[in-house]
């Protein structure tokens, strides 16, 4: 093959990780459960997802969720949301497309909502609100009584060559969110098994990429880094959902004394089963 001719892929990828996976469509998954998936994670406090997307053609369990307490409703990466109620605050991991929807930012907007996103990410929202805290990893800050910390969040390992879907530079970012009622969540975003996180502790629910692929921790990398964090409860996120074997390996892995919630149900109940879902 012509040099030229391997280039032009190896260089087409590059640009699509660059410009933040342009070429990945997200849409709603028809394998997504008819009602949204919730659990209570503290006092007065409820987990909610609304399922299964599809990226490009698979059906993948998103880092995409809603807490809600008495009085503060907060979402993380939402995306394909399904009909919601407007947020007091958006938290935004990073860019991508299957964590950044301008489409759901919009639907869930007030005029109080507060949006808190890396500096890469807040650029894309100037035309929409002034109500942006822009931030880097590793800061510390409250804003209405919710204590918030952001954590590193990135590769290790490459896609192809030297190019990370999330390299380290891009200063994406996980977050460790103490409500006012002292729940205290961590949502790692799109990381790696990284050193920064082992200084993580007394959470009382992490959400944890396990899908691997280069792209995060797989379900082994996502099991040690839990067994170091120890919360309450984990909850697996960022996985295609016909990967059982990853999400078997999770939970086999994690220590016993913490619980492992799985909120992709589609294989656990029936489409029309509303039985219901959650530990209470
Ligand atoms: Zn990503």
């Amino acid at each position: 093959m012509k040099p030229d001719r391997l280039y032009f892929p190896i260089i087409h990828l590059a640009l699509s990780i660059n410009l933040g996976c342009t070429m990945v469509k997200v849409t709603t998954s028809e394998k997504r459960n008819p009602t949204p998936q919730q659990v209570v994670v503290g006092e007065n406090t409820t987990l909610t997802t609304w399922g299964t997307i599809k990226v490009n053609k698979a059906h993948f369990f998103p880092s995409s969720f809603q807490l809600k307490t008495d009085d503060t409703i907060i979402y993380i990466d939402p995306v394909e949301i399904g009909n919601a109620e407007p947020g007091d605050f958006i938290f935004l991991t990073h860019g991508h497309p299957d964590h950044f929807s301008i489409k759901d930012i919009k639907k869930l907007l007030k005029r109080e909502t507060i949006i808190v996103c890396p500096k890469g990410v807040s650029k894309k929202l100037k035309n929409i609100t002034d109500k942006i805290y822009a931030v880097r990893p590793n800061e510390q800050l409250t804003l209405e009584g919710i204590h918030i910390r952001t954590t590193w969040a990135y590769n290790t390992k490459s896609v192809l060559l030297w190019i990370k879907a999330h390299p380290k530079a891009k200063e994406n970012v996980g977050y460790v969110l103490t409500l006012k009622n002292g729940t205290k969540v961590y949502h790692a975003g799109d990381t790696d098994y990284i050193p920064e996180t082992r200084e993580i502790s007394d959470v009382d629910v992490a959400l944890v990429p396990i899908g691997g692929d280069n792209l995060t921790m797989n379900g082994e990398e996502a099991a040690k880094i839990i067994n170091e964090i120890r919360p309450g409860i984990v909850i697996p996120m960022h996985y295609e959902i016909k990967n059982r074997n990853e999400l078997k390996r999770f939970e086999t892995l994690v220590n016993r004394k913490i619980k492992v919630v799985k909120l992709d149900v589609e294989n656990q109940l029936g489409k029309n089963d509303n039985r219901g879902f959650g530990l209470y």
